[in-house]
């Protein structure tokens, strides 16, 4: 996750603030999301919750997810372009992503030109921007270096 991380605390108060109470299954979800820096989907969630507690099932995982998202706490990310699977993370500052085709690595990044094209095309057009979706796809370093190599050795390689 990147920088300027809220806490577990900030979060609670949050959800307070919006009148809902802290159940063990929203404390649950939370400390999962806030104990790993990947994005998680559901099932995911599900599983690690269920080494914590035997008792939680996967309608409550995807319930406790809803209202996570609807209070504004946690995020969903669709991080390829099927768009079919959803993955959560904390609420934090606004970032995008970039995800590996090939290793399906994702790299969270940060920039100021999205904010500065939301302003342009808000002025532009006098709209009211409410949401924003950017996210790119293609190879990380590691696997275009990998992609390099393997092409390489093929150019290399002794004919017989
Ligand atoms: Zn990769
Ligand atoms: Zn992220």
């Amino acid at each position: 996750m990147v920088m300027d991380k809220l806490g577990v605390d900030e979060r609670i108060e949050k959800l307070r603030m919006q009148g809902l109470r802290l159940t063990p299954q929203r404390r649950l979800v939370l400390d999962i999301l806030e104990s790993t820096e990947e994005h998680l989907d559901a099932e995911t969630v599900y599983l690690r919750a269920l080494e914590r507690d035997e008792s939680v099932s996967l309608a409550t995982v995807y319930r406790t997810l809803n209202v996570l998202l609807d209070s504004g706490v946690i995020q969903q990310r669709f991080l390829d372009h099927d768009r079919n699977r959803g993955y959560y993370e904390l609420y934090d500052k606004e970032h995008f992503h970039f995800t590996c085709r090939a290793c399906g690595r994702v790299i969270e990044f940060e920039t100021e030109l999205v904010a500065l094209v939301r302003r342009q095309v808000s002025r532009q057009h006098g709209v009211q921007v409410q949401y924003t979706g950017l996210h790119l796809e293609g190879l990380c370093a590691e696997c275009v270096e990998n992609a390099a190599a393997i092409a390489h050795q093929a150019d290399t390689a002794p004919t017989s």
